[in-house]
């Protein structure tokens, strides 16, 4: 039995993780900033919290870092944890700046101190990119980096940090550079959790309004549980290598707002306001990446269309809602 260690367990993308890696059979151990106050909710929410072991652990500490491996050695180390929301990065850039670049070089040395042999993966961000120029787009793994962002940066140095110890160590250290990503377990701060929860309860009766920022903006969205997978694929290869983990097709926000409520039978225009004190300082237009490379040599298929993964997100996020009414109900 293979153990992974898991940090950012209580998110997303470590929830489904979590569970993926426990069909596997793994050990799961995942590393929390306090046990007794972690949110599991998400880990709850899809039968993994029972299966996995908790330990609390501050990863600012590297000497706290070492003793964890030291008593659990761990085949696979998964660090997934991050201030992982950019408009949040703009108004604590420092904190940002701190946990997402200091944590990745801990977590580091800890695995060249306890043992070299941990394979280790990063998630490294398409937010690196930044400002692409429209003729250059898709985006592949060698493109250069422009960020623009404290979270972007943060993410570009740790990258580098991952880059810079396979080279200079021989670890097997790899990045995911991954592009947005959704489920019904995105946090509740991020656009694209608010557009969902508010129309399906908008569709219920229980909301009226909508408010967002800027639609303008382009992304490659994609399926966490789709995405999790291509993460471990890279801890599976004979190589360490950095891949692009995307859909491969951009669309608007404004386009995934009219889909939402076009499949929910609402109108645009009786909920959503557009409010530009929702925009950010400086935001990132257009972007979208080239998977080629992830599919051809992980063998990651991924087939979702945009049209599916909305109508996926609407039919998690209607179930989602009803199990929070059932719970609160207890
Ligand atoms: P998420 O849902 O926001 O989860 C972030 C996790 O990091 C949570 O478990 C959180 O723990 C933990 N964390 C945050 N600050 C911490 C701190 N100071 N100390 C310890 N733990 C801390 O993020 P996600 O969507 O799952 O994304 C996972 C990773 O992929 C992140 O590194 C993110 O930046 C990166 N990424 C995400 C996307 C995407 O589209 N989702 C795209 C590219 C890269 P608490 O529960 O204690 O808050």
């Amino acid at each position: 039995m293979k153990t992974a260690v898991i940090t950012g367990i209580t998110g997303q993308d470590g929830a489904y993780l979590s569970s993926f890696l426990l069909n596997k059979n793994y050990r799961v151990i995942g590393i929390v900033r306090n046990a007794s106050k972690s949110n599991v909710k998400n880990l709850k929410y899809l039968g993994a919290s029972d299966r996995i072991t908790l330990i609390e652990a501050n990863l600012l500490d590297l000497s706290n870092i070492i003793r964890i491996l030291d008593k659990n050695k761990p085949d696979e180390f998964y660090n997934l944890a991050a201030q992982s929301s950019v408009s949040l990065s703009f108004e604590q850039p420092i904190g940002t700046l701190e946990f997402n670049i200091i944590s990745v070089a801990n977590t580091l040395e800890a695995i060249k101190v306890v043992n070299p042999k941990i394979k280790y993966y990063q998630a490294s961000s398409s937010e690196m990119f930044g400002k692409v120029k429209k003729e250059s787009l898709p985006v592949k793994e060698d493109f250069v980096f422009y960020p623009v962002s404290p979270y972007g940066i943060s993410k570009a140095a740790a990258h580098w940090l991952v880059v810079n110890n396979r080279e200079g160590y021989r670890l097997f250290a790899v990045c995911g550079i991954l592009f947005n990503h959704e489920s019904v377990l995105r946090g509740s701060s991020f656009v694209t959790k608010k557009i969902l929860n508010t129309a399906v309860k908008i569709k219920m009766g229980l909301l009226n309004k909508l408010e967002l920022g800027n639609v303008k903006i382009y992304r490659d969205w994609g399926y966490s549980p789709k995405y999790v997978e291509a993460m471990w694929l890279m801890l599976q290869q004979e190589f360490p290598k950095d891949y692009v983990i995307c859909s491969g097709e951009a669309h608007s926000l404004e386009e995934f707002v009219q889909k939402v409520f076009e499949k929910l039978g609402l109108a645009l225009e009786d909920h959503v306001v557009l409010d530009t004190g929702l925009h950010r300082p400086v935001e990132l237009e257009k972007i979208y990446g080239d998977n080629a490379e992830a599919k051809r040599a992980l063998g990651w298929n991924y087939d979702m269309s945009f049209d599916r993964l909305i109508e996926t997100l609407i039919k998690d996020e209607i179930q989602y809602i009803d199990y929070e009414s059932k719970l609160n109900q207890i």
